[in-house]
C-alpha cells in the first residue's frame, strides 16, 4: 500500500488550498529552474529511467515518446499538447488533478515542453469540465504573474506559453489526432497515421500529445529521482497511479496507489469493499468502459497494472475501475456501453460507423433475450471484424467490451434467450425484431 510520503498528489481531494503559495509549500515549483538547467536530454533520460508509462490509456513509455521529437528546432516550431479531454466512462482522475493540484500539472507542462524544445503548450480540456477549466486558468494566471511561465520562465531564459482550449464534449476528441484537428478548428475526426504527431502534428509541426496525469507526475519524479519512482510497482509497471473506482462499492473514490496493487486490496482498503461483500461481486471493468470486463474468479487475484491485466485479456486503460455486484444485468450494461460507442463514432470508417450500430442493436435484443443463440457467434465475428480494422482505436473500444462479455458471460446470454423462448412457447421473435 502506498505510503503518504510517496504520494505525488497531496491535494487530490481538495482539502487544502489549490493556490500557488500553498502548492509551493506542498513541493510544487520547487527547484524547477535547477531541473531545466540540467538540459533537455537529461530530463528525457530521467523520465525514461523512471519507467513512466502514459497514463491516458495506451501505456506507451512517456520518455521514449518525448525522444521521438526532433532534437533541434528547424523551420517548424515544436508543441506540447496535453489531452485533458478525459471522456472515457468511469474516468475522473485528471479533473481532480486540474482542480485541486493544478500547479504540479502546469509545472509539468513547462518541464515537458522544455525537454522537447516546445515554447507553447496547449491544454485541450473536455467540454463538460467548466469548473476545472476555470480552476486551471486561475492557476495558470498565478503562474504567469509569478514569472514561472511566460517570458523567461522561472528566470531560465526559456520563453514558454501555456493555453487552455475548451473542447465541445465529443468523446472522439480524446483521440490524439482528432484532438489536434479540433484544436485547429476543424471537425474532430482522427487522422490516418503515419505521419505521427512527432513528425507532423499540430499545424503540421512536431507535436507530442500526453495525458494530464503523465505530465503532472514528471516534476516530482525528477525532484525525487527516477529510481524512487521505478522502485514502486513491478518491472515495466512502475510508479504510482490514480485509480478511479465507481459502481457497486461502499465508498467510490479516486485514490493514488502503487501500481500493481491487487484489485481486491484496492477495493477493500479504499472503497470499503464491494456492496454486500466480496462474495457479492459479479464482474469488474478494470480500466474504463472500453476494456473487457473480468469475472469474479479473475478479480480475486489480479494485479492492477498494464501487463497483469493484458495477461487476463483486459487492460489497465485509464485505471477507471467499474465494479458490478450480483444485481447487475451484465448484458444490459454492455449493451448500454455499445450504445455509447455507436453514439460517439465519428463515422469515417465503415466498420466502426456501421458495426457499432449493428452491435448495439443485436446486444439490445440479447438483453431482452430476443435473439437466436447462433447470433452470439455472429456478434463475436462482427466485433472481430471491427477490431483492428479502423482508423482509430474507437473501433477496438467498441469491440472489446462485447468480446469480454461473451468470453465470460455467454451462459447468461444463452439463458436469457432460452427463457425468452420458453415464455413464448418456444418461438423466438428475433427475426421479427430484426426487420
Ligand atoms: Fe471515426 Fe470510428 Fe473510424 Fe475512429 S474508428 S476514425 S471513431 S469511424
Amino acid at each position: 500500500m502506498l505510503q503518504d510520503k510517496d504520494r505525488i498528489f497531496t491535494n487530490l481531494y481538495g482539502r487544502h488550498d489549490a493556490g500557488l503559495e500553498a502548492a509551493k509549500r506542498r513541493g510544487a515549483w520547487n527547484g524547477t529552474a535547477d531541473i531545466l538547467a540540467m538540459g533537455p536530454e537529461w530530463i528525457i533520460d530521467q523520465v525514461k529511467a523512471s519507467g513512466l508509462r502514459g497514463r491516458g490509456g495506451a501505456g506507451f513509455p512517456t520518455g521514449l515518446k518525448w525522444s521521438f521529437m526532433p532534437k533541434e528546432v528547424k523551420d517548424r516550431p515544436h508543441y506540447l499538447v496535453v489531452n485533458a479531454d478525459e471522456s472515457e466512462p468511469g474516468t475522473c482522475k485528471d479533473r481532480d488533478i486540474m482542480r485541486h493540484d493544478p500547479h504540479l500539472f502546469i509545472e509539468g507542462c513547462l518541464v515537458a515542453s522544455f525537454a522537447m524544445k516546445a515554447h507553447a503548450c496547449y491544454i485541450y480540456i473536455r467540454g463538460e469540465y467548466v469548473d476545472e477549466r476555470i480552476a486551471l486558468q486561475k492557476a495558470i494566471d498565478e503562474a504567469y504573474a509569478a514569472g514561472l511561465v511566460g517570458r523567461n520562465a522561472c528566470g531560465t531564459g526559456f520563453d514558454f506559453d501555456v493555453y487552455v482550449h475548451h473542447g465541445a464534449g465529443a468523446y472522439i476528441c480524446g483521440e490524439e489526432t482528432a484532438l489536434l484537428e479540433s484544436l485547429e478548428g476543424k471537425k474532430g475526426q482522427p487522422r490516418l497515421k503515419p505521419p505521427f504527431p512527432a513528425g507532423a502534428g499540430l499545424y503540421g509541426c512536431p507535436t507530442t500529445v500526453n495525458n494530464v496525469e503523465s505530465i503532472a507526475v514528471c516534476p516530482t519524479i525528477i525532484r525525487r529521482g527516477a529510481e524512487w519512482f521505478a522502485s514502486m510497482g513491478r518491472e515495466k509497471n512502475a510508479g504510482t497511479k490514480v485509480f478511479c473506482i465507481s459502481g457497486h462499492v461502499n465508498r467510490p473514490c479516486n485514490v493514488e496507489e502503487e501500481m500493481s496493487i491487487p484489485l481486491r486490496q484496492l477495493i477493500e482498503e479504499h472503497c470499503g469493499g464491494v456492496r454486500g461483500g466480496w462474495d457479492n461481486l459479479k464482474a469488474v471493468i478494470p480500466g474504463g468502459s472500453s476494456v473487457p470486463m473480468l469475472p469474479r474468479e479473475i478479480c480475486d487475484n489480479v494485479l492492477m497494472d498494464f501487463d497483469a491485466l493484458r495477461d487476463v485479456q483486459s487492460g489497465l486503460g485509464t485505471a477507471a475501475v467499474i465494479v458490478m455486484d450480483k444485481t447487475t444485468d451484465v448484458v444490459r450494461a454492455i449493451a448500454r456501453i455499445a450504445y455509447f460507442y455507436k453514439h460517439e463514432s465519428c463515422g469515417q470508417c465503415t466498420p466502426c460507423r456501421e458495426g457499432t450500430g449493428w452491435m448495439w442493436r443485436v446486444l439490445s435484443r440479447m438483453a431482452e433475450g430476443n435473439a437466436e443463440t447462433s447470433e452470439i457467434d455472429k456478434l463475436l465475428d462482427v466485433a472481430g471484424q471491427v477490431e483492428g480494422h479502423t482508423i482509430c482505436a474507437l473501433g477496438d473500444a467498441a469491440a472489446w467490451p462485447i468480446q469480454g462479455l461473451i468470453r465470460h458471460f455467454r451462459h447468461e446470454i444463452e439463458d436469457r434467450i432460452n427463457a425468452y423462448r420458453s415464455d413464448r412457447g418456444g418461438v423466438s421473435m428475433a427475426g421479427v425484431a430484426a426487420e
